[in-house]
């Protein structure tokens, strides 16, 4: 029995709270009904094809319709569909995927606690490091240093952490003992230096903020080695090297937030690696399964890890699905055919370059002011001033006029404020990132046509 799409949308609109939605806006247009979906490409309830360049939420990695995938949902829901890791039990497909994981991150993490998204394991870091300076005597090492515009999740821990004003204004956010320096975007906070000394310029903001805070007084770091719902903010590459060097020398503990940047997207296993830094602690989740089922974690590194087993005590934290084994199973198939498919080197070597230098070509568009990628992540600037890099009045939304005529003609692509994001699957080949393109330039001279008829230049 198939429902139409508006009878779907009336359903939608009577029971179900979206995430991140406002609720009267969606209820005057309907919600947008996603039917089906293979390799790169989603359909929706009236039979629109569409190009996903945002990969779902940044975590199809392996493409829609990986049969692998698939079966090792099924075999392990006949198996054994649920038990829990507490009381000192396990499963084979977590144990396994601990130990795959182990073998797939960097030099120094042979351990993971699972957790069941991203938030959960950025509220997991929070409390393990707290709990590490707890066993190490140094309870007043409270504070844990993150960014302004940085994604790190939903929950209480997450969004305090992040640096969403608009998240903050609701619910009394941050929770106590965190605190926020600015991002490292060039464009927006560094022009009048080269990218290099700005890179150095924005790390010393940690820096600064720790003698404010007292070093004693800090626990850790938290950031995403490039931000992305914060827009692809991609760092300079001296900036994760300084801020590797701040934290040693203060002895602040590193955490990547590889949540978007693990499992291939920048070209490598993990961001960390991208930009030559060495993390104690990382979150992950979204790629792990691909999105297939819910699963994140945190890997702990040997520091950590020693101080938790040799002097820690019970650890008080989990979660009911901490190490769920259907997850787990489908975690250990993507992971494998990532090998088999050798997407990380894909991206690194094929279709990363490939779409970097499609990219470099957009910058053309007289629209846009500036275009970056970091592997399948992808940033193009909406300027009014291609010369003078001066943005269009922020009341305009040209960022969602845009995604408008993306959505329109069959591509997902995400705006923030004016900077369009793509982050497509890393299966795209460059046949795939050359459709994707040009539908982008399609999309780029309809912009440009409603902001000439609104009075531009
Ligand atoms: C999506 C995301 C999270 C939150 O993950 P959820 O699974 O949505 O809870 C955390 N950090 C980063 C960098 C993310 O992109």
């Amino acid at each position: 029995m198939t429902r139409s799409t508006q009878d779907w949308q009336a359903a939608d609109s009577a029971h179900f709270l979206h995430p991140f939605t406002d609720y009267q806006t969606l209820q005057r247009k309907g919600a947008r009904i996603i039917t089906k979906a293979d390799n790169v490409y989603l359909w929706d309830s009236d039979g629109h094809k569409i190009f996903d360049a945002m990969s779902g939420l940044w975590c199809v990695n392996v493409g829609y319709g990986q049969q692998a995938l698939v079966d090792a949902a099924t075999r392990q829901l006949k198996e054994l569909p649920f038990y829990n890791a507490f009381f000192q039990t396990a499963t084979p497909p977590a144990i396994e995927l601990a130990e795959l994981l182990s073998q797939v991150t960097p030099p120094g993490f042979s351990h993971v606690f699972f957790t069941g998204s991203g938030s959960e394991g950025n509220d997991t870091i929070v409390r393990m490091v707290r709990r590490y300076w707890d066993v190490l005597g140094q309870p007043q090492r409270q504070f844990i240093m993150s960014r302004k515009n940085a994604y790190h999740g939903s929950t209480m821990a997450g969004a305090s952490l992040g640096g969403m004003t608009g998240m903050h204004a609701q619910g009394g956010l941050p929770i106590p003992g965190i605190a926020h320096i600015e991002q490292p975007y060039w464009f927006a906070n560094g022009r009048g230096m080269t990218p290099e000394e700005f890179g150095l310029t924005a790390a010393g903001w940690l820096e600064a903020k720790i003698e404010e805070l007292g070093p004693h007084n800090v626990a850790a770091f938290i950031g995403e080695p490039v931000q992305g719902a914060g827009g692809v903010i991609i760092p300079p590459e001296t900036y994760w090297p300084e801020i590797q060097r701040i934290c040693d020398k203060h002895q602040i503990l590193l955490v990547s937030d590889e949540v978007i940047t693990g499992f291939g997207r920048t070209g490598r296993w993990f961001g960390c690696e991208r930009f030559g830094f060495r993390p104690d602690l990382m979150t992950f989740a979204k790629g792990v399964t691909s999105g297939y089922v819910p699963l994140g974690g945190v890997m702990v590194g040997e520091r950590v890890v020693r101080v938790l087993i040799d002097q820690g005590g019970e650890f008080e934290h989990g979660y009911t699905y901490s190490g769920h084994p259907v997850a787990c199973a489908v975690g250990l198939a993507n992971i494998r055919l990532i090998q088999q498919l050798g997407l990380v080197e894909h991206v690194r070597d094929d279709v990363g370059p490939y779409l970097a230098e499609q990219f470099r070509a957009l910058a053309d568009h007289p629209l846009v002011g500036m275009a970056e990628t970091c592997g399948l992540m992808g940033a193009l600037l909406l300027v009014k001033d291609k010369a003078l890099g001066l943005p269009f009045p922020s009341e305009l939304h040209l960022g969602m006029v845009c995604r408008g005529h993306c959505f329109a003609n069959g591509l997902i692509m995400r705006a923030v404020g004016d900077r369009m994001i793509v982050a497509p699957p890393l299966v795209t080949t460059r046949a795939q990132v050359d459709e994707m393109t040009a539908l982008i330039r399609r999309c780029l001279d309809l912009t440009l046509a409603d902001a000439q008829r609104g009075g531009w230049p």
